[in-house]
């Protein structure tokens, strides 16, 4: 887990052998063989591995207990002022000296027995620390020879010790890690080397306004804080080096992509730009003018574009791929456009042949479900340089796809893949450009780490004309009313998608062509499946109930390719008048007289993923209808999330909604994205922290492009020991 779990376990059963970053955790006191297994568990081996396993939180204990709240037997402290003192001396010469001691929830009675040099520093009205042990005595708590200490008037009461609250494991208890940690942090972070050169470190610590400390130091604090100061103080140091090694990392690719590769310039020339941009039927948007300009100079460079157009449902991106693709063609070269499933495959080759109609642009269609002579054909054209533009499914990147001469690579509603996963589909020694397309809202900050490596374009603004969706949450009761509005709407010649989150009952999972963003929260019900809405169920009560007399349609992601693509084109003609769906319908179907969607089971859906959903009757000039239910107990209106998507139509804030509710968590598939999870840096919360590290990392590569400084060397280490394998940078060392 650590960078130092690789080393071999110090053979430690000498237990006078000092400890070692690498020395085995079992033979640490008071671990042991069994003890040590449960902690492997939290991928902690060596003792190098505690170090760097962070606390999740903290809890800031405050030294003192409410007066009102001391219990008897139990050790505790209170501040108060003296109310009251009195010293007895008995015949015999003892003395009983009693003070009260009062504070707003109530009063303390203190006693000490034959000591009356106590009195000579109190009096009355003086704030005081009183700890010890109380006692029931009448009604009244009572301590008998406390530690009490003066404080002056403004003096705050002593905080406790801070205690971390690590991830735990079943079988291990909290202060058992917190023992085992904190022998570790003490004796060992000394050891841990500095990859931060001191004067790097001090600039990053002007910009962030807190010094950083060294790491040593930062790695005791961390796991048992002096005091908060030094706490926030660490954890800064900490979660800076982490995001700045993974910046670092990004700009070093970065410029990679940027030097070592090379690509055919493409440029716009003012009479290929004109002639593409008369094909378009409709004046373009501020924002895709702006971006068709970005994308036009990215492709006129000797080096390839690897731009990132991320824009809402509906905001038009095909467009900027037809820019795109056509420069290509201009010069001679091939473009490949690739679609997430075959359905949207075959309905960007449609749009296109519209588009081209009457032009020399000679386009192919590359999918999964043709016959292997009719993919041959197609494959053979690729290769001659028959074809001009071809669009397919992903299955095009994993095939044998052999272009004579491509130029242009458009990768459609790309979001399970991060930085690394991008083809590498070469000819003639030269790499292609690639613009990715993506109509999930990326929150900068994610942007800036899962798809650092690359530019970015948004498309904020939408087409003219478009009609806000209106979406209601359900109420209790309102199934009838619903299924009456939506006869209504089929009656006036509309469409309409019904959506449900699984294909039958009992328990299947999506299957793989299914559209799967957002789909861990879905799988995380798989388990409570019973009564989660399945589109044949829905499919035969609609039919044999409230939508009898329509025209009714079945499509999920267990019908075959050829079913499933008979299915959409019935919806398409308008022969069926209600698709039943899985979420097959999620990615980018364009039907304009779809207008109303019903959405089942809306729980078990990620936000995003609702929102791409509701994107499907946003497209026409006709305002859309959206109605969510759940399967769950109690109302959508009682569900934060749906309302949270009922209120927000913009995607953009949705995701940074979303993003607040739950965290990046694996929203945008960093699992798949290969790259190693943050263990300590939280992109929510850290947004500045990240600014400052994205900014240093860029100054310090366009100053010293391969990290070659001497001063760097460990910290270039760990960037290529985290990041070489899963960013390419082999090269780099
Ligand atoms: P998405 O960004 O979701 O892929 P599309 O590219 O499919 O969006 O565009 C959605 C619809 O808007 C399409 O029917 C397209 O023809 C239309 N459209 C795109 N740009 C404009 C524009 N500037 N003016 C009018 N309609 C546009
Ligand atoms: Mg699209």
């Amino acid at each position: 887990m650590s960078e130092h779990s690789t080393a071999p376990p110090a053979d430690s059963s000498d237990s006078a052998a000092p400890l070692q970053l690498s020395s085995d955790l079992q033979y640490l006191p008071g671990v042991g063989r069994d003890r040590a297994r449960l902690l492997a568990r939290l991928g902690l081996r060596a003792a190098g591995d505690a170090l760097f396993f962070f606390p999740r939180d903290y809890e800031f204990p405050s030294a003192l207990t409410p007066l009102n709240q001391l219990r008897e037997g139990v050790p505790a402290a209170i501040v108060g002022t003296i109310a009251e003192m009195e010293m007895r001396t008995a015949a015999g010469g003892r003395t009983t000296l009693g003070i009260l001691i009062e504070n707003e929830l109530g009063a303390v009675r203190v006693m000490y027995f034959n000591q009356p040099y106590r009195r000579e520093n109190l009096q009355r009205g003086m704030r005081v620390l009183v700890s010890g042990t109380p006692k029931l005595s009448g009604l009244r708590m009572q301590f008998t020879h406390p530690q009490l200490t003066p404080l002056a008037l403004d003096e705050p009461p002593p905080a406790g010790q801070i205690l971390p609250l690590y991830p735990l494991t079943e079988g291990i208890k909290q202060p058992q890690l917190r023992r085992v940690i904190a022998a570790v942090a003490g004796e060992l972070a000394g050891q841990v080397p500095e990859v931060l050169p001191e004067e790097l470190r001090r600039d990053a610590g002007e910009r962030l306004g807190t010094p950083l400390p060294e790491i040593g130091e930062a790695l005791r604090q961390i796991h048992v804080p002096d005091n908060r100061e030094r706490l926030t103080a660490a954890r800064m140091r900490l979660v800076f080096q982490e995001l700045f090694v993974l910046q670092l990392a990004l700009a070093l690719r970065r410029r990679r992509l940027t030097t070592d590769l090379a690509a055919p310039p493409l440029s716009p020339s003012p009479a290929i730009d004109t002639r593409i941009r008369k094909r378009f039927p409709f004046a373009l948007t501020g924002d895709q003018q702006r971006t068709i300009d970005e994308v036009g100079r990215d492709m006129a460079r000797q080096f390839p574009m690897n731009r990132l157009v991320q824009g809402d449902v509906g905001s038009g991106k095909t467009v900027i791929a037809q820019y795109a693709m056509l420069l290509a063609v201009a010069h001679g070269h091939q473009a490949v456009m690739m679609a997430p499933t075959e359905i949207l495959a075959r309905q960007h080759f449609a749009t296109l042949q519209r588009a081209m109609a009457g032009s020399r642009v000679r386009l192919g269609l590359l999918t999964g479900t043709l016959r292997s002579a009719e993919r041959q054909q197609v494959l053979d054209a690729i290769a001659a340089g028959d074809v001009d533009v071809v669009v397919g499914t992903q299955a095009l990147l994993y095939g044998d796809l052999q272009a004579a001469k491509l130029g242009l690579v458009v990768i459609d509603e790309q979001h399970k893949f991060g930085v690394g996963q991008r083809a590498a589909l070469r000819s003639g020694g030269l790499d292609p450009h690639y613009l990715v397309l993506s109509a999930t809202p990326i929150p900068r900050t994610m942007a800036m780490t899962l798809f650092g490596d690359l530019d970015v374009s948004t498309l904020r603004e939408k087409p003219p004309g478009r009609k806000a969706v209106n979406t209601y949450l359900a109420r209790d009761g309102w199934r009838d009313r619903w299924w009456q509005f939506v006869r209504q709407r089929l009656d006036e010649g509309r469409q309409v998608y019904v959506v449900t989150p699984r294909v039958r009952d009992g328990g299947d999972e999506q299957t793989s062509d299914e559209e799967t963003l957002g789909a861990d929260d879905f799988a995380g019900d798989n388990g409570a499946a019973d009564n989660v809405s399945a589109a044949e169920v829905v499919y035969d009560q609609l039919r044999e109930g409230p939508l009898a007399d329509y025209r009714v349609g079945l499509l999920h992601g267990r019908m075959s390719a050829a079913e499933k693509e008979a299915a959409m084109q019935r919806f398409a003609e308008g022969r069926t008048q209600v698709l039943v769906s899985t979420t097959v319908i999620e990615v980018g179907i364009d039907i304009a007289n779809a207008t109303v969607m019903t959405i089942l089971g809306a729980e078990h859906f990620g936000l995003a993923q609702l929102h791409q959903l509701r994107g499907r009757v946003s497209r026409g000039p006709v305002a859309g209808h959206v109605c969510v239910f759940t399967d769950a107990e109690g109302s959508p209106e009682e569900n934060e999330r749906l309302q949270v998507f009922a209120d927000t139509s913009d995607g953009f804030d949705l995701a940074e909604a979303d993003f607040r509710l739950r965290g990046p968590g694996d929203l945008l598939g960093t699992r798949q994205s290969g790259m190693p999870p943050m263990r300590i840096a939280d992109l929510q919360r850290d947004q500045a922290i990240l600014q400052v590290a994205r900014q240093l990392a860029q100054e310090i590569i366009d100053a010293d492009g391969d990290l070659s400084d001497p001063a760097y060397a460990a910290l270039k280490k760990q960037v290529l020991r985290r990041y070489g394998k899963v960013l390419e940078l082999g090269d780099v060392a």
